[in-house]
């Protein structure tokens, strides 16, 4: 479906002058960034209409005759760069004309309104001024407030053109899966920028436990649901758990752009676990990652050293430890190495899951420079 951006034009698209009428060349100053983010956001499929109040336009204060050469030569400059507007909408009244059409009233885009082929939540309005924030929100879509490039003022409330277009062409790192085979059914959300309303419910009440651990200490949201054949025991579950968590966790992942290497070390009461991890990351030297692209699947090795009993800890059988992580690394992609030292099972286990969580944390945060408020906007 269709996606518009209803975008002011004084203040926002260019610089309003002190006297609030761009009536000559002279005055056309562009806004710092906003071709680059326009073409962003163009490449990311957003259709462009403009919506301004031009006050009085028309009138002898301010006739058509200066008006219009400055606009043109706006529409045509932005039209060089590739950028295109669908519609002009102007409002020429002034406050007391007490017009229909005055933005944040909804007169000028009432043909929209009343068109339900395009997209209300991905569609967004920009503008300088609270009455286009008002706008958006008498539209019922979003809207992003541009900061006043011509504030002396540290303090700002608004974004930078190029903070608008990542804003609304960041991509949003969740994931839903759900997968049935005659053993198990498994439904998996993630949500790696967030955290918190997490909801386990495995009917293993120690491997729900663990699951929190991992989502809690990874910092993510996480929602695990399973119905599976535990009549026979809790083998399939488990395992079937580990492999949609892996997928999930991989595809909510995108292209891993900024995530990298990790390790980590954790001591709980008489014993440690150690993980370190290696994700497939997008440097081209690192060789898990030509392992990965020569053999066309996920690269997976698992080193596993703990000496744990055979025994069960609550309903979790305690083998089931190492058969979790080995499928959740291949689903996932993973290089997994994971040690743990002796000592009671109950806390060999939970560390290795605290661990491990802890290990995915740094693995899934984005680095810092690839940030776009790093670029240098200003
Ligand atoms: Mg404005
Ligand atoms: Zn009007």
């Amino acid at each position: 479906m269709k996606k518009y951006l209803f975008i002011d034009r004084d203040g926002t698209l260019v610089s309003e002058p002190q006297d609030f009428q761009v009536d000559s060349l002279s005055k056309v100053r562009f806004v710092p960034g906003v071709i680059p983010a326009l073409l962003t956001l163009k490449q990311a499929g957003y259709s462009f209409v403009m919506v301004s109040n031009q006050d009085g336009l028309g009138r002898a204060t301010f006739p058509l005759n200066t008006f219009t050469p400055a606009h043109e030569f706006i529409l045509e400059l932005l039209h060089s760069q590739g950028i295109d507007f669908e519609e002009v909408l102007l409002c020429p009244h002034l406050p007391e004309d007490n017009c229909d059409c005055r933005k944040p009233k909804l007169g000028l885009v009432m043909a929209y309104l009343k068109d339900p082929n395009w997209d209300r939540s991905a569609s967004c309005f920009i503008g300088d001024r609270d009455t286009d924030l008002a706008m958006g929100a008498n539209m019922g879509i979003r809207a992003l407030k541009l900061r006043d490039d011509n504030s002396q003022h540290g303090i700002n409330d608004g974004l930078s053109w190029s903070e608008i277009a990542s804003t609304l062409t960041r991509r949003e790192r969740v994931c839903s899966l759900e997968r049935t085979t005659r053993e198990t059914s498994i439904k998996v959300s993630v949500d790696l920028d967030h955290s918190g309303d997490n909801y386990f419910a495995t009917g293993i009440g120690f491997f729900d436990h663990m699951l929190d651990q991992i989502a809690t200490h990874g910092g993510f949201s996480l929602k695990v649901e399973a119905q599976g054949d535990l009549h026979v025991d809790a083998h399939h579950t488990i395992e079937d758990t580990g492999i949609v968590l892996g997928q999930a966790l991989k595809q909510a992942l995108l292209d891993k752009r900024g995530i990298g290497r990790f390790g980590f070390v954790l001591p709980m009461d008489e014993v440690y676990a150690a993980v370190f991890a290696d994700s497939i990351n997008d440097d081209p030297q690192d060789t898990t990652k030509v392992a990965l692209d020569i053999s066309g699947r996920p690269y997976c090795v698992l080193n596993f050293k703990g000496e744990l009993t055979d025994g069960m800890v609550g309903d979790f059988p305690v083998q089931m430890t190492e058969h979790f992580f080995y499928s959740l690394a291949c689903a996932m992609g993973l290089t997994l190495h994971l040690e743990v030292s002796a000592g009671n099972c109950h806390h060999q286990i939970e560390a290795l899951f605290k661990a491990f969580g802890r290990a995915l944390r740094r693995a899934i945060a984005v680095s810092g420079s690839e940030l776009p408020s790093s670029k240098g906007s200003l």
